[in-house]
C-alpha cells in the first residue's frame, strides 16, 4: 500500500468551531465524502510542541520540546526522516518553524523563504515568517495563497508527503478571542480556500488529512488543559478503513497514520497504531 498523502494543520481551530464554521469539510462529512473524528491533542497545547508531536508521534514530554522558546531542530525520529530513510520526498508549505524543526538549518528567511533542492531535507518547500506580528497586522499570507503554493508544488513535484500549514486562525484568535466572530470567520475562510483546494489533491490521488494543533480558547489563550484547547477536528479523505465515528483520536496517531499511508517503515518510537488502514 502506498499512498501519496498530504496534511493539512488548521492551527489554532478547535472542535466546536471547525465542526461549526467549516461548511466544505462538514459537507464532505454528511455526504460520506470525509470521515471526521475528534481528536485530543497533547498538552500543554502550544504550537510548536504540536507541530513536533504529530510529526514524530511523541508526547510533549517524551519528544522534549515543551515552549514555543524552545524551538530547534527535531532530535527525534519523525515523518520527514523516516520519508527520506526510505527514498520518499516531502514538500511543505508553512511556518518557518517547520524549517528550523525539519529542515536541516535555523530559518533565514532570505535564504529559505523558498527551497527548491533535492539534497534538502525537505526537497520543496515554501515558508513563511509572520515577522511583525501583533494586533494591528496579523502577518498572515493570504489562505488562497497558501492553498495556490502548495497546489503548485503539488503539480511540480508530486511529492510522497504534503505538508499545508496554516496560521491565521490561531493569529486571528489570540488577537480577539476564541469565542469571537472574527475568529469564526477566519476559519470560514479557511474552509472557503480548502473547498477549491482538496478537490484538486483528491483529482491528483492523493489522500488528505485535515487536523489542527491545538484549538483555542475565548480569552484567546492555549497551551493548557481546557477542551476548547485540546479538543480538534480531524478530517480524511480517502478510501481507508477507520474507527467508529465517535471515538475520540490520540494526536499521536497521526505521524504513523501517514507514514503507513505513504507505506513507509514506522519508527519503534511511534506506538500508536495507525488510526485508518
Ligand atoms: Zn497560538
Amino acid at each position: 500500500m502506498s499512498r501519496k498523502t498530504a496534511l493539512i494543520i488548521l492551527d489554532g481551530v478547535g472542535y466546536e468551531t471547525a465542526v461549526t464554521q467549516c461548511g466544505y469539510l462538514q459537507a464532505c462529512h454528511e455526504a460520506g465524502r470525509a470521515k471526521r473524528w475528534k481528536m485530543r491533542s497533547c498538552i500543554p497545547t502550544i504550537s510548536l510542541v504540536m507541530y513536533e508531536t504529530i510529526h514524530t508521534g511523541l508526547a510533549p514530554v517524551e519528544h522534549g520540546i515543551l515552549s514555543n522558546n524552545a524551538l530547534g531542530p527535531s532530535q527525534k525520529p519523525n515523518i520527514f526522516s523516516a520519508l527520506r530513510s526510505a527514498g520518499k520526498s516531502a514538500a511543505v508549505v508553512g511556518h518557518a518553524y517547520f524549517h528550523t524543526l525539519y529542515g536541516g538549518s535555523a530559518f533565514d528567511p532570505f535564504r529559505h523563504c523558498e527551497i527548491d533542492d533535492p539534497e534538502a531535507p525537505i526537497a520543496h518547500a515554501r515558508y513563511y515568517s509572520m515577522e511583525g506580528y501583533g494586533k494591528r497586522n496579523a502577518c498572515a499570507p493570504a489562505e488562497i495563497d497558501l492553498c495556490a503554493q502548495a497546489t503548485m508544488l503539488l503539480r511540480k513535484h508530486n511529492p510522497d508527503y504534503l505538508l499545508l500549514h496554516t496560521s491565521s486562525a490561531d493569529t486571528i484568535g489570540h488577537t480577539f478571542g476564541g469565542a469571537s466572530p472574527e475568529y469564526r470567520r477566519q476559519v470560514a475562510v479557511i474552509d472557503d480556500a480548502l473547498s477549491r483546494t482538496v478537490p484538486q489533491w483528491l483529482e491528483a490521488g492523493y489522500d488528505v488529512f485535515v487536523a489542527a494543533d491545538h484549538g483555542m480558547n475565548p480569552d484567546g489563550a492555549h497551551g493548557g488543559d481546557e477542551p476548547s484547547m485540546r479538543d480538534t477536528a480531524f478530517y480524511y479523505f480517502g478510501e481507508a478503513e477507520g474507527p467508529a465515528a465517535e471515538t475520540v483520536l490520540d494526536q499521536r496517531a497521526i505521524a504513523p497514520t501517514i507514514l503507513s499511508r505513504i507505506g513507509v517503515d514506522i519508527p519503534g518510537s511511534m506506538t500508536q497504531l495507525p488510526i485508518v488502514s
